[in-house]
């Protein structure tokens, strides 16, 4: 029997996961039609996407942008809308999926959306659940709907687990790449440029998570996103560098078994695995082969060099406010740091005196809604973009050196 096509809408089409679902759609075009395609900026890009996947809809975040939006997909039939309202209503639109890979906070309210409309998320836009987790957990819950993990480390531990309770878990391991600065030392680091820090060594993505791989933030942001998606407590989860990048994910049992999900590191995989949940769909990339793989090997993360991982499991264990904090202060630092204004050692320090700062300053409960979250966000933002202006963060560490 002939099973109807999945209606797939996704909001951050023209980013690294967009651009990759585009490719895993295109692949399988009786599998999957595609609602809505948003993007930010870029109209040129998104009328192309959208003409080529044949979207229903257009949508870019900037207003100033409408007009050559309207323009490129003039003739083509496909509705154009910007702004954000109409970014959200895109999420809102009658959808079997919607892939949220917008980056950062700015995806907040239309993933948000589309969960609230009772549709399933595939989800790569981690900053969701690190700055309002509580939140999409229950509204997920009160839907019934699936937040299904695009990022590999956690759609690894979802195909492990495979529904079962975290009770039965000893322990949650995310492996980590280790990013382009594995083996430098913090003076190195300090003198890091963005191109260098752009450089990663396994995965092609967008300039933001390859900065937070270099500092290792991404790592914390992935021990807080996998709290939030599986129920695990901060003593089950654990990082483990792994610089092959083919191990994603890992679960230690209660009885001793430990399951790991291996892959190539190509986020088609894991964007694959949800588009076709809860049935196996195509490949969309070629398999592994094993022989060639020479050898697979682990290590512990290093703290002292990458700090950016203690600053996340300690704002974990404070709770959702600071997790929110850590997230809007990061993003605000990385930008930073991608514009030259900051050292890439500062990234961290800047996280951390903003969290010092919001601890003194205001309430570090969970947010309650995403109003909450989103106050608290920019409320995070405007103190760490004081402190990049006023340069008040440490420029060095104790401890620092070769
Ligand atoms: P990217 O920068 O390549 O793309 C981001 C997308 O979001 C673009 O389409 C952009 O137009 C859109 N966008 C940006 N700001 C926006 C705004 N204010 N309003 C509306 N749209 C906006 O990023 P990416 O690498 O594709 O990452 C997207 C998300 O997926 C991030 O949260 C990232 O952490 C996560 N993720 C990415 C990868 C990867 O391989 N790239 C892997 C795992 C998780
Ligand atoms: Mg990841």
């Amino acid at each position: 029997m002939a099973v109807a096509p999945r209606r797939v809408t996704i909001l951050g089409a023209t980013g690294s996961v967009g651009m990759s679902t585009l490719e895993v759609i295109a692949a399988q075009p009786d599998a999957y039609v595609v609602e809505a395609v948003t993007a930010n900026a870029n109209a040129a890009k998104l009328a192309r996407l959208a003409r080529a996947c044949g979207a229903r809809l257009a949508v870019i975040a900037g207003q100033e942008h409408y007009r050559d939006l309207k323009e490129a997909l003039a003739g083509s039939g496909i509705e154009a809308a910007a702004g954000s309202e109409a970014v959200a209503e895109a999420a809102e639109r009658p959808a079997d999926l919607v892939v949220a890979a917008i980056v950062g906070a700015a995806g907040l309210v239309p993933t948000h959306t589309a969960i609230a409309a009772g549709t399933p998320v595939a989800l790569a836009n981690k900053e969701c659940l690190v700055s309002a987790g509580e939140v999409f957990v229950a509204t997920a819950r009160a839907r019934g709907v699936a937040i299904l993990p695009v990022d590999s480390e956690h759609n690894a531990i979802f195909q492990i687990l495979d529904g079962r309770r975290t009770d039965e878990v000893e322990r949650i391991i995310i492996t980590a790449s280790g990013g382009p600065f594995r083996d430098w030392t913090r003076t190195a680091m300090a003198a890091a440029t963005p191109a260098q820090a752009l450089r990663h060594p396994n995965w092609s993505m967008g300039p933001k998570i390859t900065v937070d791989s270099a500092t290792m933030m991404n790592k914390g942001l992935e021990l807080i996103e996998a709290h939030y998606l599986f129920g695990a407590s901060n003593e089950q989860l654990e990082v483990v560098v792994h610089p092959q990048s083919i191990v994603h994910g890992m679960v230690a049992f209660r009885d001793g078994a430990l399951l790991a999900a291996m892959g190539p590191p190509d986020m088609r995989a894991p964007i694959a695995h949800c588009l076709a949940w809860p049935r196996r769909g195509q490949a969309a990339v070629g398999g592994l082969d094993l022989s060639a793989l020479g050898g697979l090997t682990f290590e512990q993360p290093d703290a002292e060099r990458f700090p950016a991982l203690a600053l996340a499991l300690s704002a974990l264990a404070a709770g959702g406010g600071a997790t929110n904090i850590l997230s809007a202060a990061n993003e605000v630092a990385v930008a930073a740091f991608l514009a030259g204004r900051i050292g890439f050692l500062q990234i961290a320090e800047i996280v951390e005196e903003t969290i010092a700062r919001a601890v003194a300053e205001v309430s570090m409960a969970s947010p309650a809604n995403i109003d909450d979250a989103l106050a608290l966000d920019r409320w995070g933002r405007r103190s760490a973009a004081d402190i990049v202006e006023n340069g008040r963060a440490r420029t060095a560490r104790k401890g620092d050196g070769a």
